[in-house]
């Protein structure tokens, strides 16, 4: 399947990934028909020309009914989350985004599209399996026997299952990707639902802007990660959708840092050094994560390649454009 050609909806349009998922559409040639976000327009962070921009709550039936009309391909980005400061302290609201897949897989089926993308997420992965920051990457079979993260995981895992059944039951092709911690430019680096990448890089700036040279890390900063710059979130994610696979698959990057070494990368693009403040009563996630890319590789012949050092360097000058302009 080829995405050119097929008139394509996005849901959660204003959102960091739906953004830049509906500009790289276009720049494909793709006719994107529809981007569907709960947020005012004003504070969507891309609104691309040419495609009907919907402000709408997701979570009713009826909007998605409206949302899907006339598509072929729906992508569902769209779900209440933020980064580990958000998720730990909002699992109701987390879980309430199973509303908005839900309806969406119905509406799709009644509108009889080809195809639905799934955004799901390292967190659906089992936590005993995530307890040391010295990881072994987690494969696509490690999400069983579950024990996600609680709230938003279970929520992702629940959602994948509902698009499996929809594809078993009803055969509306659905595809599933597990994305692993997206960072880049116009996306969220305040306010409580940042994720890492961006939150370092504005602790970094108003420690260099105010010039108190201090900077809190939540937990001890041995914790390990991998970041994927979104440009090979939004590569992947087409290529995932268009491909043959039907089961869920990891979508990130296999570069593992923990945060100290984030914080080494950010200190020095912005040439500076900080005194480090650990607060270990913050909220931290698991110990270690990282994705095993072995199946995509098999799969797709191509995973996320993006230089961790190269993606924070465009994502910090676009926080700093942010923060001084
Ligand atoms: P985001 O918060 O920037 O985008 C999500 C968008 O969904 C927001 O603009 C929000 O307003 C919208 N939304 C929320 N509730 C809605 C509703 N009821 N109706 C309509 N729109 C609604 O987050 P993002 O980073 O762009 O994430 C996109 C998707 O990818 C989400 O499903 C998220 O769970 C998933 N994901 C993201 C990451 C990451 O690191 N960013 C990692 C794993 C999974």
């Amino acid at each position: 399947m080829n995405l050119k050609g097929q008139k394509v909806v996005v849901c959660g349009g204003g959102g960091f990934i739906g953004g830049h998922l509906v500009k790289h559409l276009l720049e494909q040639n793709v006719d994107v028909i529809r981007s569907v976000d709960i947020k005012p327009r004003s504070e969507w962070y891309q609104e691309s020309k040419g495609v009907e921009n919907v402000v709408a709550d997701l979570q009713l039936k009826e909007a998605c009914e409206r949302a899907v009309k006339g598509a072929d391909v729906v992508f569902n980005l769209a779900a209440d989350m933020g980064g580990m400061g958000f998720i730990e302290n909002n699992k109701a609201l987390c879980m309430l985004s199973v509303l908005i897949n839900t309806h969406l897989l119905m509406a799709a089926r009644n509108e009889k599209i080809d195809r639905f993308f799934f955004a799901s997420s390292a967190c659906v992965y089992n936590g005993d399996k995530q307890k040391n920051p010295d990881v072994t990457a987690l494969k696509e079979e490690d999400a069983y026997p579950a024990l996600p993260e609680d709230g938003y995981g279970w929520e992702k895992l629940f959602s994948e299952r509902m698009c499996r059944h929809y594809e078993e039951d009803f055969a509306l092709i659905c595809r599933v990707a597990r994305f692993h911690n997206v960072y880049g430019p116009l996306g969220t680096y305040t306010g409580g639902r940042e994720k890492a990448p961006a939150a370092v890089c504005r602790k970094v700036i108003e420690a260099k802007v105010s010039g108190k040279h201090e900077i809190e890390i939540w937990g001890d900063g041995h914790q390990t990660r991998s970041f994927m710059y979104i440009d090979d979130c939004v590569k992947g994610s087409c290529m995932i959708t268009e491909s043959d696979i039907r089961e869920p698959l990891n979508l990130g990057s296999s570069e593992l840092v923990s945060i100290n070494q984030l914080v080494d990368i950010v200190e020095e693009i912005a040439g500076v050094k900080l005194k480090r403040n650990y607060n270990l009563s913050a909220p931290k996630g698991v110990n270690g994560r990282n994705s095993d890319n072995t199946k995509i590789l098999k799969l797709l012949g191509w995973e996320p390649s993006i230089r961790l050092r190269d993606g924070m360097a465009r994502t910090y000058e676009w926080i700093l454009s942010q923060m001084t302009h």
